[in-house]
């Protein structure tokens, strides 16, 4: 009986504690679970990932900081029997990180799951087109983001976005834009900004730059921005972040406000890298 009372104690004692201090004991968990990275590390994302030595020493080394926090505390799923190996996580965490090199935030601490595929995969949700007509046949997609902090990436994107860092398009970054742009809950293009003027500027720039590209879209006329971006502002946002950490000198010849804002946002001038 005594045991029993001890042992109920016990486990009430280590609720309160958890409730109270959950978080910060979380964090001691991972930070126990971090690795830095070592050379043979290094060398293989320096093939994988040419922009990595590239990058300045100061935003290299905070790059890496970023990895090891994100590697101790997201889980990396292979789908459809794929194998995941070091190779994968390191240059998956790289790539998502990117964004951050230059904010002072953590490393997605709402995302806790990566699935990787070999290829494209299949997104079997019913898709609803026009008229009511039910699509059930699935569309072949390489990446997808999801608010309950999961992403869901094709290892074979991953690879080519990271061998390509000048052509403008990288699926890591995209899907990873959309999680800043989830932190706060459903995509819109309009991530979360440090202050209301911030925000407002955000809005009516970001606004007035989507409108004219649908428009361009429309016509047939567009240049620089993907068409995809047309889609709705979140995919917007994503496809600009995609240019700017890959063609910054273009976006910011060819949107200089949009430039600017992300500039602002990201906390980095991606010109000088290319
Ligand atoms: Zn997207």
């Amino acid at each position: 009986m005594t045991v029993a009372i001890l042992t109920l104690l016990l486990l009430t004692a280590l609720l309160i504690a958890w409730w109270l201090h959950g978080d910060k004991l979380r964090a001691a968990y991972y930070r126990r679970r971090e690795k830095p990275l070592t050379d043979h590390q290094r060398r293989q994302l320096a093939k994988d990932m040419p922009l990595y030595p590239r990058l300045p020493l100061a935003q290299r080394r905070k790059l890496e900081g970023l990895m090891v926090s994100f590697l101790s505390r997201v889980d990396f799923i292979g789908c459809e029997g794929l194998a995941v190996t070091d190779r994968m996580r390191l240059l998956v965490s790289a790539q998502a990180c990117l964004l951050l090199i230059g904010r002072d935030e953590p490393a997605y601490p709402t995302v806790h799951s990566v699935y990787l595929f070999e290829d494209s995969f299949v997104n079997k949700a019913p898709h609803y087109l026009p008229g009511g007509v039910v699509d059930t046949q699935g569309k072949h997609l390489a990446g997808e983001s999801w608010e309950d902090g999961r992403v869901i990436l094709s290892w074979a994107g991953c690879l080519h976005a990271a061998a390509q860092p000048f052509d403008g398009e990288n699926l890591v970054v995209h899907e990873f834009a959309h999680q800043l742009d989830q932190a706060k809950g459903l995509a819109t293009g309009a991530p979360l900004q440090q202050s209301l003027p911030d925000a407002k500027r955000w809005q009516a720039t970001f606004q007035e730059a989507y409108q004219r590209h649908c428009q361009a879209v429309r016509g047939g006329f567009y240049g620089l921005i993907d068409p995809y971006g047309a889609t709705d502002p979140a995919e917007f946002f994503a496809v600009l972040s995609e240019l700017f950490f890959e063609r910054g000198a273009d976006l910011a010849e060819a949107e200089p406000d949009i430039y600017r804002l992300l500039v602002a946002f990201y906390g980095l001038d991606t010109r000088s890298w290319h």
